[in-house]
């Protein structure tokens, strides 16, 4: 009975093996097809300033409507394949060129100065080398100044240090763009890139957020982080804050800006524009 159970777990874990690899090379075909079939959308989630809770900026959060497979609506689901199979430069372009065209649609009806922020995971920084100067022409033909864009990034793409990295990065901020550094604390830590290079916005990641409260551990890593980041010149933005508790914690410590579900999932652009447009009416 034992070799026989064991001949069967053997089997379910081949076939579901087997079966996670045809979800996959599919998922890798569908993906192909994706941005020709305009499946792609993006979302938005409000950045406000804790202050004032006013929106100030957006991070433009991607989406697959797939056709058959809810579970590829998620990025965690599908952007390492994208990576993989070398498309990730080409939804990339898709992605700035959409939050642009969309950020200055919105600083003229509504927050003149908004800034729209987009994800550009490592990746993104090796395949196709002029990628940023094609961006940079974009935000030119779109009269869009350079400070109405953030380009996300995290940790592990500053430690490799390569000279690809700092150059594009350079150019980023030359042309007036701003650079945030996305899941702060989660990846290496190692600091010394603080110093090397030009970093406007650090984002304290969820998982520092989630069980805040008064005197924890979190809290003075929290506390810590602001401090730094203050110093080093750099301005904080808190993922993740879901209750008005953790707000109020993060407001007294002094940070800056705070993302989350307590002021917004992420949302369709019509929906986020109806939050943009209540704003402005009722500026006092
Ligand atoms: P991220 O850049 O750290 O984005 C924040 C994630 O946290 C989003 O997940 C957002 O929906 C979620 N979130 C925001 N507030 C809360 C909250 O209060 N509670 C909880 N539980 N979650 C919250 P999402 O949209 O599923 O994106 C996951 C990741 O996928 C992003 O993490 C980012 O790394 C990546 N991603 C998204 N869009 C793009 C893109 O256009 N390009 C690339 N390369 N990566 C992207
Ligand atoms: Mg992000
Ligand atoms: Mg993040
Ligand atoms: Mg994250």
């Amino acid at each position: 009975a034992a070799k026989q159970q064991g001949r069967n777990r053997y089997s379910f874990f081949t076939a579901s093996m087997q079966e996670a690899a045809m979800v996959k090379m599919q998922t890798a075909i569908d993906l192909r097809l994706a941005l020709a079939a305009e499946q792609f959308k993006l979302y938005y989630q409000p950045i406000v300033e804790l202050q004032t809770g006013r929106i100030q900026k957006a991070e433009a959060l991607l989406r697959w409507a797939h056709p058959t497979n809810s579970l590829l609506f998620s990025p965690n689901n599908f952007i390492s394949i994208a990576e993989d199979i070398g498309i990730i430069g080409e939804i990339g372009d898709w992605v700035f060129k959409e939050a642009t065209r969309q950020a200055a649609e919105w600083r003229n009806r509504y927050v003149p100065h908004l800034q729209v922020s987009v994800n550009k995971s490592p990746l993104q920084f090796f395949k196709g080398r002029d990628q940023h100067s094609l961006w940079l022409e974009h935000l030119r033909a779109l009269g869009l100044p350079g400070n109405a864009v953030v380009i996300e990034i995290t940790e592990g793409l500053l430690l490799e240090a390569s000279p690809e990295v700092s150059e594009i990065l350079s150019a980023f901020r030359r042309a007036g763009l701003q650079v945030s550094l996305d899941d702060f604390g989660t990846g290496y830590s190692a600091l010394a890139y603080l110093k090397k290079f030009d970093i406007d916005f650090l984002k304290i990641d969820r998982s520092f957020v989630s069980h805040l409260a008064p005197q924890s551990n979190d809290m003075v890593l929290c506390e810590a982080i602001i401090a730094m980041a203050h110093k080093l010149g750099m301005k904080v933005i808190a993922e993740g804050i879901e209750t008005a508790q953790q707000r109020n914690l993060l407001l007294e410590a002094g940070c800056d800006y705070g993302q989350g579900f307590l002021f917004a999932k992420p949302l369709p652009a019509e929906e986020f524009e109806q939050l943009l447009s209540r704003q402005t009416n009722t500026i006092p």
